[in-house]
């Protein structure tokens, strides 16, 4: 097998133990009204978290034995690395967007859920995520993805794209920003290209490269 292998939850769960470990990580995100600088439509907020390994990610998990089901180590997971905040919130089964499977480096099958929140709770998550039991070990803290472009075209989602993303986080993002239809199509399209361009391009322009 090359890469991530797509497959329907039902198929995932035959891959069972001592081969295959599961994994499920979540994408929480909220309706946002707000306007960056007064005039740049946020849309939404969409949080990842940096992990440990210093890569971006989504927060979960491994699914434990002792866990009933996919979803029930979710939960698990997501009270362990997000804290009190997520004691609301409950992802089931039908907030599975899709399932991978994956030989190398080790036999893991990862599956992506996705869950519509309010603002406001969106934001009592944040507020408590450094109470969590992990803040700090395995959750280094939560980050909102920006879904704009800015004026130079690469600040904000470009920009972001070109972060470190453990396994197939970045494609679950942009498929995510996709099917949710939180960023227009036309509009990602145009920032996943950007975002290709700006990894060749030498860092001349950048604020960084002025100061030096
Ligand atoms: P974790 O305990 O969060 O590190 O996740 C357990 C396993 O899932 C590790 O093997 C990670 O490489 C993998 N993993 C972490 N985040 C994701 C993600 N968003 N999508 C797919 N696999 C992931
Ligand atoms: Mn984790």
């Amino acid at each position: 097998m090359s890469g991530p292998r797509p497959l329907p939850r039902e198929e995932a769960l035959l891959l069972g133990p001592p081969q295959w470990r599961h994994a499920c990580h979540a994408l929480l995100y909220a309706p946002c009204p707000h306007r960056l600088f007064g005039k740049i439509p946020l849309r939404f907020a969409v949080l990842m978290q940096m992990r440990f390994d210093g890569r971006l990610g989504f927060p979960g998990g491994f699914v434990d034995p002792q866990d009933a089901s996919l979803e029930a180590g979710l939960n698990r997971e997501l009270r362990e690395e997000l804290g009190p905040g997520v004691a609301f919130l409950h992802v089931d089964e039908g907030d599975h967007v899709s399932s991978h499977a994956s030989e190398k480096p080790q036999r893991v099958v990862a599956h992506f859920y996705a869950k519509r929140l309010s603002l406001e709770q969106l934001r009592t998550i944040e507020d408590h995520a450094t109470h969590a039991k992990d803040h700090g070990l395995e959750a280094m803290g939560l980050v909102r993805v920006p879904l704009y472009t800015l004026r130079d075209g690469v600040g904000g989602l470009p920009a972001f794209l070109n972060n470190n993303f453990v396994s197939i986080a970045r494609d679950q993002l942009v498929h995510a920003l996709e099917t949710l239809e939180l960023v227009p199509r036309e509009h990602l399209q145009k920032a996943v290209v950007a975002a290709q361009k700006c990894l060749c391009v030498p860092s001349a322009g950048t604020s960084s490269s002025r100061v030096l």
